[in-house]
């Protein structure tokens, strides 16, 4: 699951001639970012752009932006609306237009050349925006708009705009004496050494340890494939007749779950779970105990009761009582669950003659017994099924049949990769609603997972409105010789989750660039899209065999439905265990000298976590934790609540009532950033989030 990033908004672009680039100079010497695209729909032109463009458009944009500022800050008139927040809401457009384009390629079409010039540019861009949000002047003009916002006569957006802005400087620590504010950068910055070097200690415990087999008897239930890996990974390390398995997440998870040598099981599991605890030069404890307290004084600096009520304080939770009140809930839900399973499975050991008790490293091995008893979902029987244009246009059907939108496939485009496929998507009423590229396959140049980012974003801060250009890349599986691309059920869920991402994106429909961003409300739009591909009413439409073009079988249909509950009491303990540490750690409210591991094991008692789970992540490798899921890991389950809870109201209704899907559409999608979250969902469900429609669905209740 990809956490969207709302990056500030882009604008229209920049016909600018500066920096002497005339337009009569030959094209080749012509930064293609500082001269008009002349391109379909504006797209910028992927085509004309290389390596040698990015620094050169960096520097131009960054110094741009500073006289942007300068003259905002220079303004002899007072401050008002217009020339101070929307002066510095349009800022920085060609800035947003090139990180846009390199960091859409850094991820999906990289080289040698982009990712030192990320390296160089990377630390540059961190101090130009420190720059903007520690300007005392910017800060002073933006404060009297604050201070007068009442008075100003202003709409929803407009003042929720200045309270964003000012909010932002306000937490930065604008409001701290000098003093204050020397000791804050102290904090910042010993903290973001602590999270490199907490990285860089994971990464050398998770690349360190080394299972190796030589005797064949020992890979005993392990698939062909795993094998194979396994014996790739030896001889890459020069280990001869042999085969490797790590603690890295693609090698152990099929290990745990097919290998028969229990005792293999628990060496590898065990290595996994002590990784950064170790009392060696990697060891992570003192360095979580660091963060914690120095978050602690950090929130108390700038008038917080814990660091939790600081981070929590822009999102939707809130405060840390409203993320207790949903994770207690699941957790009370979701323990009895877990035990079910583990007596389920212990009779399974007892009945083989096992005569041992379920411990953590057996969990997968005889969940996937279970699995195969109770669901025998099989994904070679289900692929041919999801041919991957059947489940596009299945895809499109659902966004046609929620908000009347079409699509129509552009070839004479230019393209960030030439693998990529080009949409130009109406509205209803036939005019231009955005551009999607969709970039489908692996690739060296592309690194792993699915996720959706934008070449550029709705607004109409300058007056002009802005149409979206969106690029959703995933890395799905290829066609053969034999056989067109046909996708995993996983892969069909990613599709839909990252079109909806597209649509939070297409849909858009808001004035200002500047948006806001929660992380627990993010997922919403995304999430909601993988019942629309799970509905059998939907199934049956894009679901068609690709050689017989008949619709998926009902049984096939009710053995998908019946797996969505599997193993659900092992995934949400896992995963609430590890929220609830995150918070533990969060809320505390001074600093103490902690004993990480007396601290951990006295909360796991405390709360009841049983022995057969251990926490998704342990202090020591978790990472989400040193960066910005600080107080933010139970946003995952907090986005799931609302989809499943918001899905419930197509239920109730239909699965494409009009009148809800418009509502989705107005109160979520268009509104996105603009307005507080909570507003934004009462404003579409009529109350509160309930959490009885993800227990329901999840079979915890
Ligand atoms: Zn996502």
């Amino acid at each position: 699951m990809i956490l969207r990033k709302i990056f500030i908004f882009v604008g229209f672009v920049l016909l600018l001639g500066c920096g002497g680039q005339g337009a009569d100079q030959p094209a080749t010497d012509v930064n293609p970012f500082f001269v008009e695209y002349d391109t379909p729909f504006n797209v910028q032109p992927f085509d004309r752009i290389d390596e040698a463009h990015f620094v050169p458009a960096f520097e131009e944009a960054m110094a741009r932006q500073n006289t942007e500022i300068s003259a905002i800050v220079d303004d002899p008139e007072p401050p008002t609306f217009d020339n101070t927040i929307v002066a510095l809401d349009q800022s920085g457009e060609l800035l947003v237009e090139v990180s846009r384009v390199f960091f859409a390629l850094s991820g999906s079409n990289t080289n040698d050349e982009l990712q030192g010039i990320q390296k160089e540019i990377a630390p540059r861009l961190a101090a130009h925006k420190d720059e903007i949000q520690l300007n005392p002047g910017l800060f002073a003009r933006v404060k009297t708009v604050y201070d007068e916002r009442e008075s100003l006569d202003l709409d929803a957006e407009q003042l929720f705009l200045v309270e964003n802005l000012y909010d932002r400087y306000v937490r930065n620590g604008a409001l701290l004496s000098d003093e204050e504010q020397t000791r804050l950068k102290e904090i910042n910055q010993r903290l973001s050494a602590l999270r490199v070097e907490f990285s860089s200690n994971l990464l050398a415990e998770t690349n360190a340890f080394k299972l190796v087999v030589e005797d064949e008897a020992d890979l005993a239930g392990l698939p062909p494939g795993v094998v194979e890996t396994a014996a790739g990974t030896a001889q890459r390390e020069g280990i001869e007749n042999a085969w490797v398995f790590t603690t890295h997440k693609p090698s152990i998870l099929p290990f745990l779950t097919y290998a028969e040598n229990r005792d293999l099981r628990e060496q590898l599991f065990t290595a996994y779970t002590i990784r950064g605890n170790q009392e060696n030069e990697y060891d992570n404890k003192a360095i979580m105990a660091e963060i914690v307290n120095l978050r602690v004084e950090k929130a108390q600096l700038l008038g917080y009761e814990t660091f939790a009520h600081y981070t929590l304080e822009p999102r939707m939770a809130g405060t840390p009582e409203g993320v207790y009140g949903l994770l207690d809930q699941l957790w009370a839900a979701s323990l009895p669950v877990a035990r079910r399973e583990v007596a389920e499975m212990q009779t399974i050991i007892d009945s083989e003659g096992g005569g041992f008790e379920l411990a953590p490293w057996d969990w997968w091995f005889y969940a996937e017994k279970v699995r195969k008893a109770k669901y025998d979902l099989d994904d070679n029987e289900l692929r041919p099924y999801f041919e991957l244009n059947n489940v596009r246009d299945g895809v499109f059907y659902v966004a046609n049949q929620l908000y009347g939108l079409t699509f129509e496939e552009l070839t004479d485009m230019p393209k960030p990769h030439p693998d990529a496929q080009v949409f130009e998507v109406f509205e209803a009423d036939g005019s231009h609603a955005a551009v999607i590229y969709m970039d489908y396959h692996p690739r060296a140049s592309k690194r792993g997972g699915a996720w959706c980012g934008r070449f550029r974003s709705q607004n109409r801060s300058a007056g002009v409105e802005v149409d979206p250009v969106i690029n959703l890349v995933c890395n799905f599986t290829t066609a053969t010789e034999d056989t067109p691309a046909l996708l995993s059920l996983d892969e069909v869920e990613t599709l839909f989750h990252e079109f909806g991402h597209a649509l939070d994106g297409i849909l858009a429909d808001v004035t200002y660039r500047t948006g806001v961003r929660s992380p627990d409300f993010g997922e919403l739009p995304s999430q909601i899209m993988e019942h629309w591909a799970m509905a059998p009413e939907v199934m049956k439409v894009y679901a068609t065999h690709y050689q017989t073009g008949e619709p998926i079988p009902d049984e096939l249909i009710a053995k998908i439905e019946k797996s969505s509950t599997f193993n659900q009491g092992f995934i949400q303990v896992e995963y609430l265990a590890a929220s609830l540490l995150d918070m533990a750690y969060h809320t505390l409210t001074e600093p103490t000298e902690l004993d990480i591991n007396a601290f951990e094991k006295a909360y796991f008692d405390e709360i009841g976590l049983i022995d057969e789970i251990v926490s998704r992540y342990r202090t020591t490798y978790f990472a989400h934790i040193t960066g910005g899921y600080a107080a933010g890991y139970y946003g995952y389950i907090w986005s799931g609540v609302l989809d499943h809870d918001a899905f419930a109201a197509f239920e109730e209704t239909s699965l494409f009532d009009q009148e809800t899907a418009n509502r989705f559409r107005t109160e979520i999608l268009e509104v996105t950033g603009s307005k507080d979250y909570m507003d934004m969902w009462v404003a579409f469900r009529g109350r509160e989030p309930e959490i009885g429609p993800l227990l329901r669905n999840l079979g915890l209740q």
